[in-house]
């Protein structure tokens, strides 16, 4: 796959979209075989290598930065098919605490089924984070921006503390998408993505992705045919489609969070805000450097008055999980991400009742802020 020089927007729209070879239409055909004639390259969907996966693989890498890649059928299929591919009995993951609720269950329900060992551990200080590490431990994990609180990660620090001792490091980094982010250009070695959240950005694709070296591609290729978490190609091509315009949605979102945390930052009605753009938060100053792109469209804040009643006041802001939609939607993680957790266990990780989680849309700046003001 061949880096370029353009820009995220010209790659955006062109980078492994091969348009129409037969009848000259600018946008790739849906290819759907299952069968391919096997005198030329092996092709079948669950070996990760049919038309319409290449082109969004090579989108993703075009934009992420990175050498190769694979696209899956949901976010969790690639994270626990990267970790599994690297990672075998006797090793130990390490993982920093502030986790995506389903990585954090599987590391929990997971791991020590096959005989692998992890510890979770505090990142904000790297060298109190350098403690957990163990003769065996094969792989740093982590994930910045973090949900809910938006805490963010040094990743230079971490690869170049992972180098150090020669453990593979893999991100998450749907929060931040590529847009925002690109770990590979510091120093971390496998980036993966829920792509049901910014890469599919409409609310109505499932779908997931990882991005790496050429090496290290092809030993997750290896696990995932076992795995078998494979995208479809009619799938594949509405994620080409939406990753055309993930550049310009992504750029609205980052505009209209940073305008929103900076109205709720005055607000008397909110108690803390969270979002890595503001001055005060305390990643603020590595966020900037790490995240060239913008701090993205996901921030959180404390209500003063009945949160579930604000929520219900809202007009354009629905009341939903997921998050990374051209549509701006909230949550409450003590009743959705966090409700496993006892009331105890979220004080510990600093998530109060009255927090609310925003996922800002594309929508007009001035209004989505008139509709949070009038539900307050
Ligand atoms: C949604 C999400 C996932 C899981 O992705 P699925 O597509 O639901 O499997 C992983 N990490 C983060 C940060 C997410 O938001």
């Amino acid at each position: 796959m061949k880096k370029s020089n353009a820009s995220k927007l010209t790659l955006s729209v062109h980078a492994g979209s091969v348009g129409d070879p037969l009848f000259g239409g600018v946008v790739t055909p849906i290819y759907p075989s299952a069968a391919y004639n096997y005198e030329a390259e092996v092709r079948y969907p669950r070996y990760y290598n049919t038309p319409n996966q290449k082109a969004v693989v090579e989108k993703l890498v075009a934009l992420e930065n990175g050498e190769d890649g694979l696209v899956f059928s949901s976010g969790m299929a690639a994270i626990m098919t990267s970790l599994f591919a690297i990672v075998k009995a006797g090793d130990h993951v390490l993982f920093q605490n502030d986790l995506y609720g389903g990585t954090h269950h599987a590391a929990l329900h997971e791991l020590e089924r096959y005989g692998m060992e992890y510890t979770m551990a505090d990142i904000t200080d790297l060298k109190s984070f350098e403690k957990y590490i163990r003769p065996n431990t094969k792989v740093i994990y982590v994930e910045t921006p973090s949900n809910p609180l938006l805490k963010i990660t040094d990743l230079k620090g971490v690869a170049r503390l992972a180098k150090e001792y020669g453990i593979i490091t893999i991100i998450d980094n749907t929060f931040a998408s590529p847009v925002n982010q690109n770990p590979v250009d510091l120093g971390i070695d496998i980036v993966t993505h829920s792509g049901t959240k910014y890469i599919g950005g409409h609310s109505d694709i499932c779908c997931g992705a990882m991005v790496s070296s050429k090496k290290l591609t092809e030993q997750i290729r290896q696990s995932a045919l076992h795995f078998g978490g494979s995208l479809d190609a009619q799938t594949c091509y509405l994620v080409e489609r939406s990753l055309k315009t993930i550049v310009l949605r992504v750029q609205k979102q980052n505009e209209n969070a940073l305008a929103i945390a900076r109205y709720l930052e005055k607000e008397s009605r909110v108690a803390n805000v969270y979002y890595p753009g503001l001055k005060n938060h305390p990643g603020h100053a590595i966020a900037k450097r790490q995240m060239p792109g913008g701090f993205g469209g996901m921030l959180s804040f404390e209500v003063k008055t009945n949160p579930d009643k604000f929520i219900k006041k809202l007009e354009y802001i629905k009341r939903a999980i997921s998050l990374g939609g051209v549509e701006s939607t909230i949550a409450q993680p003590v009743k959705t991400s966090h409700a496993k957790l006892t009331a105890a266990e979220r004080k510990t990780v600093g998530i109060k009742d009255s927090l609310v989680r925003l996922s800002v849309g594309i929508e007009d700046t001035n209004d989505l802020v008139a509709d949070i003001r009038q539900a307050l």
